[in-house]
């Protein structure tokens, strides 16, 4: 029994991480049954929290969207999402650590992190 469920956990894990879509429990859970055919929705979505628990992956809440994504990639990073076909993007290029310092200096709060998302419109949107 263990082994399994360390088996669907590393299949849940191994998915996050090839993968730059940010998916939904559901989007994770059809994905990984065509591996483990036999998984169930609820053990997606309990390994999911247990990942997030200790630290390998996140759950985004990202404005506009009713579901919850998730995300194996865990340096603070920025993200886009593209209001027409709703593809949520990591954008490559880096934090900026001077915001926090900008929000302490002038409002005495301790900034411990930040997270910032962009909307817009992805490439291939643009093109249409
Ligand atoms: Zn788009
Ligand atoms: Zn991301």
């Amino acid at each position: 029994m263990v082994i399994r469920y360390t088996r669907q956990r590393e299949a849940i894990l191994r998915l996050l991480r090839t993968t730059s879509s940010h998916p939904t429990a559901n989007e994770i859970y059809l994905q990984v049954s065509e591996e483990i055919p036999n998984i169930s929705k609820g053990t997606v979505y309990r390994n999911l929290r247990v990942l997030q628990k200790i630290g390998l992956i996140s759950e985004l809440d990202l404005e506009g969207t009713n579901v919850s994504r998730f995300d194996a990639k865990q340096d603070n990073h920025y993200h886009f999402k593209c209001e027409k076909c709703g593809g949520i993007f990591d954008i490559d290029v880096s934090v900026n650590n001077k915001l926090d310092q900008h929000i302490t200096l002038n409002t005495g709060l301790k900034v411990l992190h930040h997270h910032l998302e962009f909307h817009g419109l992805c490439h291939r949107c643009q093109e249409f």
